[in-house]
């Protein structure tokens, strides 16, 4: 029986094996997608009918005059990567001229990328190109945490007649500092997968986690969450990729990371497929903590940065006032979202103290130990 998700299947519906798009971040030469695509072959041959090669030939960048991809010269390289290497490939669409070049020269997946699942117009524009295609489409969750917006867009490829969708989950962008480029929020994927229970979903941990020391780990909680797949970079010079090249791994390192992978069955206990809500919660809670710890840590260095500014201004350290002022504010502030007060209290109070030790520290330092502004 033909399945309505054509060849990007869920994984409780086939074997355990997760789906694979691999590739580098961007086509940057022929020679370079060539051995990219030579070097991962037996690793996507190996991933079955779920497999794609993919490298990006235009590239949605935040500031002009950043490499901007090689364009339509690229599908040819594609072409060949095709003709002479047997794999499927896929590249990103921002573009209705992207879609229609994409589908002449054969493309096998189109994924719309986070910048522009953002714009409905654009979306929008993408899906009346596609009307009556059947083609394989992924579609990336937006750059913020906005869940409607990554659903909106499904559903407007849907209503194009669109059957071989899927999700590509690449986290969010946030704010200041994080362990990862773009935090997972792994809630908002749960939720997606709710809405879209027979969507297959995949994780990408390369735009997630930007930084390849981190792209295996991402990848694992993501297979233990019941992901239906992975999209991953790699190319055979990470260091030297024109484009995300922090987050790249080789060829020899995607096929590790895949053998090593640890798969459980997407079936649970319950007898039905789901991703895993203790699972989830937990990772969510590591990431707090992640998030916690990192805050702490910038909450401390500029700690020794103010003691290092009152040293130079002989202040004192401890400015009474104005640290009971501070823990008012800031105690009032938590108990009125929820927090407990004595919790909050004490919590400030351990954070005041070590903060104070840090200070005290700086003060004894020499002039060039705490830079500050
Ligand atoms: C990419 O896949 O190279 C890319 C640009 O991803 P995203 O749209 O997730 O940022
Ligand atoms: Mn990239």
């Amino acid at each position: 029986m033909e399945n309505n998700m054509g060849d990007i299947e869920s994984r409780s519906n086939s074997a355990l094996q997760p789906g694979l798009i691999a590739g580098p971040c961007s086509a940057e030469t022929r020679e370079q997608v060539m051995a990219a695509a030579s070097s991962l072959r037996s690793t996507l041959l190996g991933s079955g009918d779920r497999a794609w090669f993919r490298a990006s030939l235009w590239k949605p960048r935040t500031r002009p005059g950043d490499f901007e991809g090689v364009g339509e010269i690229g599908l040819g390289w594609l072409a060949d990567v095709k003709a002479e290497l047997g794999l499927k490939v896929a590249t990103e669409v921002a573009h209705p001229r992207h879609v229609d070049m994409a589908l002449k020269s054969g493309v096998d997946l189109l994924w719309v990328g986070a910048r522009t699942t953002t714009s409905p117009f654009l979306v929008q524009e993408l899906a009346n190109a596609l009307k009556g295609v059947d083609v394989a489409v992924a579609i990336k969750n937006p750059m913020h945490a906005d869940l409607m917006l990554w659903a909106g867009a499904v559903e407007r490829l849907r209503g194009a007649g669109l059957k071989r969708l899927t999700g590509i989950h690449r986290g969010f962008s946030v704010h200041g500092q994080d362990k990862y480029r773009n935090p997972p929020m792994w809630q908002l994927a749960i939720d997606f997968k709710n809405i879209f229970p027979e969507l297959p979903l995949y994780c990408d941990p390369s735009h997630i986690t930007g930084r390849r020391d981190q792209v295996a780990s991402v990848a694992q909680k993501s297979m233990d969450l019941g992901f239906d797949g992975l999209m991953i970079e790699s190319h055979t010079e990470p260091e030297k990729a024109w484009t995300d090249a922090a987050q790249q791994i080789t060829p020899h390192q995607l096929k590790e990371l895949i053998s090593g992978l640890v798969l459980r069955s997407a079936t649970g206990s319950s007898g039905h497929n789901h991703i895993d809500a203790l699972e989830t919660m937990r990772a969510e809670l590591d990431l707090l903590d992640d998030r916690l710890i990192g805050l702490l840590v910038r909450r401390m260095e500029i700690s020794g940065e103010i003691g290092g500014y009152k040293r130079d201004h002989g202040m004192l350290i401890l400015q009474k006032e104005r640290w009971n002022q501070i823990l008012k504010d800031h105690v009032d502030k938590a108990v009125d979202v929820g927090l407990d007060r004595a919790f909050i209290s004490g919590l400030y109070k351990l954070i005041h103290q070590a903060s104070i030790g840090i200070q005290s520290q700086a003060m004894e330092a020499p002039e060039s130990v705490n830079k500050y502004p």
